[in-house]
């Protein structure tokens, strides 16, 4: 039967008739993992380098296998984006982080920020704003300790639909960040439009600022740039002192990496703000 299809199909090779059984194959056992409850969310810190603090966290998804193995992100997050998937996924990861906010909020850490990254996908989806008000009026999480994490090429697509999203997020009070800021080549005055809270120096930067050779030239343009804009920036991917320091003295004061903490389990990370 196989070779029957090829040969009606030419317009198939057989490398992407593997490769498209390998995403269905994974799609499917994705929203197998999802229904049975096999996907979690991991916080990681995000640190006032001032003070060493902790000012508020970003959830990251990840996946276990049956078999006890992990999925990358990296590698799911495609998938659940290209099956669609990634509306409802995205919206139980948007309400699992608020809930966890507000646990956090009623243990006394009450000025604590959570982000939660939103594809393309979600954002552009009709009913996503809903979704983010339904989260927000569920779980009563205050929304300007709510940012969502878009990415720079999601600027790019849609302008008029962005700009109009964003300002009824902005009208529900919850804070926008643009991650991964610097890879997208998006134009100045665009940013500008957008009105966005936040920069997020990508991590590829951040490495730039190493003791041997780069001195971090474009995470320290993206500082001045977010300086001269009034808005605020972070750095992730921070895995040394030398970067940290590097970023205090270009005038970035949040930042996100190894250095300080790995994307940590609920109770890890409770424990962690505490002893913090
Ligand atoms: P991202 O949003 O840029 O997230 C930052 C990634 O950098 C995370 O990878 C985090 O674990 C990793 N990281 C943090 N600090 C360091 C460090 O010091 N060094 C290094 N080498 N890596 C660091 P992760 O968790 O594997 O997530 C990968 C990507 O998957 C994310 O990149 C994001 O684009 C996507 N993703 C994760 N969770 C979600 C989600 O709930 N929804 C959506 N739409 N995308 C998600
Ligand atoms: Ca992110
Ligand atoms: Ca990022
Ligand atoms: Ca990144």
């Amino acid at each position: 039967a196989k070779s029957h299809q090829r040969s009606s199909y030419t317009y198939f090779t057989v490398d992407m008739g593997v490769e498209i059984r390998e995403r269905v194959r994974m799609m499917h056992a994705l929203r197998a993992a999802f229904e049975n409850e096999r996907l979690f969310v991991v916080y990681q810190p995000q640190i006032d380098m001032r003070t060493g603090r902790a000012i508020g966290a970003e959830a990251l998804l990840r996946w276990k296998t049956e078999d006890g193995q992990f999925v990358p992100p990296d590698q799911f997050i495609p998938i659940a984006e290209y099956s669609g998937l990634i509306v409802d996924i995205g919206e139980w990861v948007l309400r699992s982080a608020c809930f966890e906010l507000m646990e956090l909020h009623a243990l006394g850490f009450t000025d604590f920020k959570m982000a939660v990254n939103v594809s393309q996908a979600q954002f552009s989806h009709p009913l996503f704003l809903q979704s983010l008000e339904r989260a927000l009026n569920d779980t009563q999480a205050p929304a300007q300790c709510v940012e969502l994490e878009i990415t720079e090429s999601m600027a790019m697509t849609d302008p008029e639909l962005l700009i109009q999203t964003l300002q009824h997020i902005k009208r529900l009070g919850a804070q926008v960040s643009i991650d991964d800021f610097g890879t997208g080549f998006s134009s100045l005055s665009h940013l500008q439009k957008l009105n966005v809270d936040k920069l997020k120096i990508d991590r590829a930067f951040v490495n730039e600022i190493s003791d041997k050779s780069g001195e971090g030239s474009i995470a320290k343009m993206i500082v001045q740039l977010s300086q001269s804009l009034n808005i605020k920036v972070i750095a992730e991917g921070v895995e040394t002192e030398h970067q940290a320091d590097t970023l205090l003295s270009f005038g970035c004061h949040l930042a996100q990496g190894y250095l300080y903490a790995r994307p940590l389990a609920k109770a890890d990370l409770r424990a962690w703000i505490a002893n913090n």
